[in-house]
């Protein structure tokens, strides 16, 4: 038995601190005792309490541990005269005697935390067993069988959890597993099921034997002694390896401990009358309200889990445990209405009567999770506040994006997998280059465009292709950030594909795909499968696009209910990124409120376009250069028209050019020379010009305002272009709304916004003056490097907003190129360096703290000033809430996201209240 320490407890004698909480005839505690508790005794004590059937037990309390801890593993001294008490009225319960030799009472010993750690910590059953109560056992339950098969599984688990007989490595043997399969093999048996009790009784001797010459002592035979070194165990596995690092995976502090669950052992394997299963008060991959689960009889809740024998449907019960089966009946609907929540819970069956082992919270899919949240708010058991808080923002993805059919899926060849970057399924050809996309598609052919990484080249492959794949960049390389805007699937930097552009094929992990091969990819996890897996749009998509009537689609009603829901309690706006009027269109009905990120050279990769900007770019002075600026003029004020009336008078933010050079710069030989062509000059001059242009890294060279500050013609006929438009449309026969903001990218110094500013403001001048009209517009800067963030106070003298660009400011905070995260990022995640992409979720500590440095000094200046955010993680849950509270007004992000990001908005602005 473990030493019982004789410090004294944390309170006086006169007021005992009590570590022992029971359930059963008499029940101390309640679900809301959780920190003390932990979930599973917390919500055994609730069952208890309102008279379900729990076999009876108690709970040795998280304080003990935080005491084991702090004391070198021992233990309170009031504990054992505490826990032997329980004991004595837990066997008073069950009409049995702990250690008694005739009648013996049987516990199980198991972990639980406050949040449910699954697998992590360790447990004991059919703890109590000796060499003479394992007879007892086999008199009352008329089984030796049954009795020596519990005791050499107790012997086991025993010898392994508390005794360390455990296999020497990974690759080695379980030595019980040995000595079991040593026996079946002599006695030319196949399954554990065949042993005769004589045989099971010679087992014990053999696993008693190991324990000793293993350890250099005896298998304990005092049950007390048992029982204290379970409890011991169980504690002890509160640091264990996989429970360290689940902890850390799921931010699940150390200082809160486990407690200890001791409990009356009930057994399904009793008889035909007997039995054990799993249920869920709902089902929890669609949702809907039908009882779902399995169950074996004659069986012990391992065997349900372990797949000895294949489970039943719960619905069997109805015929064959009728009686049981009405009995659980009222446990579902009675835990439902307790726990206000789907229920995942264990029971038992021992010679007819029925046991409740343990309820949680069940793990759901995200439609389930939307399901289960508004129906149980239609049947009046939680409120909307409550529903919304019970939905992963996230989950609302799953009903938008195109679904791969789940049973192809599972069979489906997983070839490897890459960073997910675009949610949804896709499947189809797998095409190497944009032209071979469109070719493809053109036959009528569903495609994955295929690329190492792409460039503006791409483009027009990436719109004809279901999906992308690149085996470089990050969630926010040039791919992931137009598939996501594009609504595309994509999985970037899957690292273990090799692409060999000659040949054409794609190999990794030892296969190998031709171009015109099928390929799958799953881009909400980021696996990619080799053939082809069907998939099709969403009803939600369908219904918004006007393809499907809403009244046709109850996952359209599920979606809108949230969404209505949401709206009414977010206080964050939502704006999105969008660059085209279609996109601008789907944001719109997706319910995004204005513009928040316009990418004004996105509008530059189409078709012709590109030429004429590369034209542009390649000038060698503002001759040429205007000569180029003035065919682009048309086409951006054409965009504008557009762009400002699919907005209807919502704000509509344009960020002036911000091109890394090289995106717009063909590398190709063969383009190169086509564009000399189409130029009309000569091959060696645009090689020279792109020569002369080369930066050895363009994220950090002539791009945003330098670019404009440089080239002003640049900034003049952007804003000429945006006023034009707005013009245009104000004086239209049927005048629209419109609310330009112009931005200025890529700012550090006051100095630079004022340059541009003030070209901005004498366009607008000459344009009102020649248009014969006033109108009003915003001119603010994105905060995208730190610089801009700290000297925030200086830079709102000049902008009247704030657009956090969280994509550079991420790249140039951290001094890590965002194109670059495949390389490192696993190992960086496995040695929890990273705990999330800096990419994806905002780094609140490092990134989070200069957007709080610039929110709070950019207001000292300009109280009124607007704050928004545009890079990627505006549509990220997590990164929302901080937006939320740091005070921003909105946050924009891509059309597909802009649904969860309404959701999202919605639980910060809750909890925040809360
Ligand atoms: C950003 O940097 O966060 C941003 C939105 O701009 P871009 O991604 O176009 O650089
Ligand atoms: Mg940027």
């Amino acid at each position: 038995m473990k030493k019982i320490s004789d410090s004294s407890t944390t309170k006086s004698s006169s007021q005992k601190t009590r570590y022992v909480y029971n359930f059963g005839e008499q029940t101390d505690g309640n679900a809301s005792m959780r920190e003390l508790l932990g979930g599973k005794g917390a919500n055994l004590a609730e069952m208890a309490a309102i008279g379900l059937p729990v076999p009876p037990g108690f709970t040795v309390s998280t304080d003990v541990c935080t005491y084991f801890y702090a004391h070198g593993r021992s233990y309170p001294k009031t504990l054992a005269k505490d826990v032997e008490v329980a004991v004595k009225s837990v066997a008073k319960q069950m009409k049995r005697e702990f250690g008694g030799r005739d009648n013996p009472l049987l516990v199980s010993v198991r972990s639980g935390a406050r949040d449910s750690m699954p697998g992590m910590m360790d447990t004991i059953l059919n703890l109590g067993l000796n060499d003479e109560t394992v007879e007892g056992l086999a008199s009352i339950s008329d089984n030796p069988r049954f009795a020596w098969d519990c005791y050499r599984r107790f012997i086991q688990m025993y010898g392994d959890v508390v005794m360390g007989v455990q296999a020497l490595n990974e690759e080695s043997e379980c030595p019980f597993h040995a000595l079991l399969d040593n026996m079946k093999t002599s006695l030319g048996k196949e399954l554990d099921n065949e042993l005769t009790a004589e045989e099971l009784q010679e087992l014990v001797q053999r696993y008693k034997k190991l324990i000793a010459d293993k350890t250099g002592k005896s298998f304990p035979q005092d049950v007390y002694e048992q029982l204290w070194g379970a409890v011991g165990a169980v504690f002890g596995s509160w640091k264990n390896d996989r429970a360290i690092l689940y902890r850390s995976q799921y931010g699940i502090p150390a200082e809160w401990g486990t407690a200890v669950n001791i409990q009356a052992m009930v057994f399904g394997n009793a008889g035909d009358d007997s039995g054990t299963g799993v249920a869920f008060t709902r089902d929890p991959a669609t949702g809907e309200k039908v009882f779902y689960g399995e169950y074996l009889t004659n069986a012990q809740g391992e065997d349900v889990v372990a797949g000895v024998r294949t489970p039943k449907p719960i619905a069997a019960m109805a015929k064959e445990l009728p009686k049981n089966f009405t009995d659980l009946e009222k446990v579902r609907t009675r835990l439902e209405k307790h726990f206000k929540d789907m229920q995942d819970f264990e029971f038992t069956i021992e010679n007819g009567r029925l046991f409740i082992l343990q309820t949680r919270n069940g793990k759901r899919t995200g439609l389930a999770a939307i399901r289960i949240a508004v129906e149980l708010n239609k049947e009046k058991l939680i409120d909307q506040k409550t529903a919304l808080l019970k939905i992963p923002a996230e989950s609302v993805d799953t009903l938008l994006v195109p679904v791969f059919d789940a049973k192809a899926q599972k069979e489906a060849k997983l070839i490897c997998t890459g960073l997910p970057a675009g949610p949804g399924a896709a499947t189809g050809r797998i095409a190497f280059t944009a032209a071979q996309a469109e070719i493809e598609a053109r036959k009528g052919n569903k495609v994955i465009l295929c690329r190492s990484e792409t460039s503006p080249d791409d483009l027009k492959g990436m719109l004809h292709s279901q999906g992308i794949l690149t085996t470089r960049g990050g969630v926010s390389s040039h791919a992931a950030l137009v598939a996501r805007q594009l609504g595309k699937v994509c999985i970037c930097g899957a690292a273990d594909i090799t692409i060999n552009y000659e040949r054409k094929t794609l190999t990794a992990n030892g296969i190998t795909l031709k171009e015109g091969d099928y390929i799958s990819i799953n881009g909400t996890t980021g696996s990619v499968y080799q053939g082809l897996i069907e998939s099709a749009d969403s009803e939600v998509k369908r219904v918004l696009e006007g393809t499907m009537k809403a009244s046709e689609s109850y996952t359209y009603e599920l979606f809108n209910t949230v969404m209505e829901w949401s709206d009414k309690y977010r206080k964050l706006r939502i704006r999105t990124n969008a660059d085209t009027p279609a996109m601008a269109q789907t944001a719109v009905a997706y319910g995004a409120e204005g513009i928040g990120l316009c990418r004004t050279e996105h509008m530059f990769f189409e078709g012709s376009r590109i030429d004429d900007m590369r034209q542009m770019i390649l000038a060698v002075d503002g001759v040429q250069r205007r000569e180029a600026l003035k065919k682009l003029l048309p086409m951006q004020r054409k965009d504008f028209v557009g762009l400002f009336k699919a907005m209807a008078g919502r704000p509509v933010t344009i960020r002036l050019l911000d091109p890394p050079l090289h995106e717009f710069l063909p590398q190709d030989d063969a383009v190169r020379r086509q564009l000399a062509d189409k130029l009309g000059l000569p091959l060696e001059f645009v090689i020279d010009r792109i020569k002369a242009l080369h930066e050895e890294n363009p994220m950090l060279g002539c791009r945003g305002c330098r670019l404009g500050i440089l080239y002003p013609e640049i900034t003049e006929m952007q804003v000429q272009a945006i006023f034009e438009a707005a013009a245009e449309l104000l004086t239209a026969k049927k005048p629209v709304e419109v609310h330009p903001e112009i931005m200025i990218p890529l700012v550090g110094f006051k100095a630079e916004l004022a340059d541009q500013l003030a070209i901005v403001h004498r366009i607008a001048e000459q344009v009102m003056t020649r248009k014969k009209i006033k109108f009003k517009y915003m001119v603010g800067t994105m905060v995208e490097v730190p610089r801009a963030a700290i000297t925030a106070d200086e830079i709102a003298e000049h902008a009247e907003f704030f657009s956090f660009g969280t994509n550079d400011l991420t790249q140039t905070t951290l001094g890590l190129s965002r194109d670059d995260m495949g390389l490192f990022y696993d190992e960086y995640q496995q040695k929890e360096i990273y705990s999330k992409n800096p990419f994806a979720s905002l780094d609140k500590t490092g990134v989070g703290k200069l957007m709080q440095f610039a929110v709070t000094n950019g207001q000292k200046t300009r109280k009124d000033l607007k704050l928004g955010i545009c890079g990627e993680h505006a549509g990220d849950p997590d990164s929302i809430d901080f937006c939320h509270n740091l005070g921003l007004q909105y946050v924009s992000c891509s059309p597909p996201r802009v649904p969860i990001a309404r959701l999202a908005a919605a639980q910060a602005a809750l909890r925040a209240a809360k």
